[in-house]
């Protein structure tokens, strides 16, 4: 696995790359997020900011241009980010679990060929997996790709894909043999493109449905993805070039995605915390300031232990796949514990600021409503538990 080779990184490079994107978050990000994030604007000049800053190539390995970061590095600078605006680390997160699909499971012509491109950013995507009739139960989706010479047709709809509309590409989970049981021996993972990578020329039979609403999560585009007779080059999509393989890639691609929400987790009650302590110490009612009244330290104390231990428990996970194992156990307690704490902690942010908190002109209303997609995406926290309980029956067994 390629994050296990990739300690390059020395403490003091890594102080730096942190310190310039707390410069750019502190310059760039914040004056302009609470305005973006309200009319749900696609953030392009940040964007462009974060293909100078290498983001896009973060887990790619730098023999194929990008930073190859560990996913202890990694998962910072997702918490940093989230705490000023949750929705861009999604921008580039979705990315690179299609980035690590190839690099992990591509073959060395596709890794060539893709890698450098998604480093970049010059060419940005997502993840394909679902579908409208299956979420969870992925082995459902009903999305076909049929072998023709030396191409693939594919037909079929995606929905609640993130960088839909704005990405140019997709980590693609189809059915290449529909009927086969096991129903997962008969899916494969395409990388698939709505433009010729090298003309930029316009591909048909995929195009975008339509543009989702959310609760939160703004800014970052969800969208659907229909294809009617799409054709793609079969040596350069079906990544590792055999068929079956899909479902494995896909559920191994979702290792570092659940790391990564954990992070976001982490970053969206870490800044519900810093907004309560000091909100707590200015507001004043009867006659002394809030924190000073028993009912809401010990909201303060709850929340400042629970965002402690998610913080711990995905640098666990993080430090377990920089070791290149095989970590559901680790990301799914992470991912799970994380994004609950998001949630219990911004909902009390939002009972300490009392009416402000319900306010659009505070962070906090913000927070409140990104906190739950983290326990959706990525696997429900319903699966998560689940997960973790079959490991802890498979790593003890009597
Ligand atoms: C903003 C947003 C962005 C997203 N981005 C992406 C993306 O980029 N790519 C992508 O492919 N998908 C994306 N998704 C989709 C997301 O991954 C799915 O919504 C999620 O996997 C749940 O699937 P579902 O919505 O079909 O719910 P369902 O699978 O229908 O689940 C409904 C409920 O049943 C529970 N449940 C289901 N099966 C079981 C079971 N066996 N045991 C116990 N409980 C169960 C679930 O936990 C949930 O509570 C995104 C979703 C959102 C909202």
């Amino acid at each position: 696995m390629a994050a296990a080779e990739n300690h390059h990184m020395t403490d003091s490079d890594e102080r730096q790359m942190l310190d310039a994107i707390s410069k750019w978050i502190e310059k760039k990000v914040a004056p302009v997020a609470m305005q973006l994030e309200h009319d749900d604007v696609w953030p392009a000049d940040l964007v462009e900011d974060m293909k100078e800053m290498g983001l896009f190539g973060a887990l790619i390995d730098p023999e194929f241009g990008g930073l190859g970061l560990t996913a202890t590095t990694y998962s910072k600078i997702v918490t940093m980010i989230a705490e000023e605006w949750m929705s861009l680390t999604g921008i580039f997160n979705s990315h690179l679990m299609m980035a690590q699909i190839v690099q992990r499971f591509g073959t060395q012509r596709q890794k060539e060929y893709w890698l450098p491109r998604f480093a970049t950013g010059e060419i940005r995507g997502g993840l394909g997996l679902t579908e409208p009739d299956a979420g969870t139960d992925l082995q459902a989706i009903r999305t076909t790709a049929r072998r023709a010479g030396d191409k693939y047709v594919v037909n079929g709809a995606k929905t609640w894909i993130s960088n839909a509309i704005q990405g140019h590409a997709s980590a693609l989970l189809v059915k290449t043999d529909p009927g086969a049981e096991p129903r997962y021996s008969g899916m494969s993972m395409l990388i698939v493109t709505k433009m010729n990578p090298e003309t930029g020329e316009a591909l048909p039979g995929i195009r975008n449905g339509q543009k989702l609403e959310k609760l939160g999560y703004k800014g970052i585009d969800s969208g659907e993805f229909v294809f009617e007779d799409y054709e793609c080059d079969a040596e350069l999509s079906l990544v590792g070039g055999v068929e079956g393989q899909g479902f494995f890639m896909a559920t191994g691609g979702l290792e570092i995605g659940r790391i990564n929400i954990a992070a976001r987790s982490v970053g969206i009650a870490r800044r519900a915390l810093r907004e309560s302590v000091a909100y707590a110490q200015t507001r004043k009612t009867m006659g002394k300031p809030i924190c000073e009244h028993q009912a809401i330290q010990l909201k303060l104390g709850d929340m400042a232990a629970r965002t402690r231990a998610a913080e711990l428990l995905v640098e666990d996970a993080a430090r377990a796949y920089d070791t290149g194992a095989r970590i559901d156990m680790e990301a799914g307690m992470a991912k799970y514990f994380a994004s609950e704490t998001a949630v219990e902690v911004a909902t009390e942010a939002m009972r300490i600021h009392g009416g402000y908190g319900y306010s659009k002109e505070y962070v906090i209303e913000r927070l409140y409503r990104d906190a739950p997609l983290m326990c959706i995406g990525e696997g429900t926290n319903e699966m998560q538990r689940i997960i973790i309980a079959k490991q802890l029956v498979k790593r003890n067994p009597v």
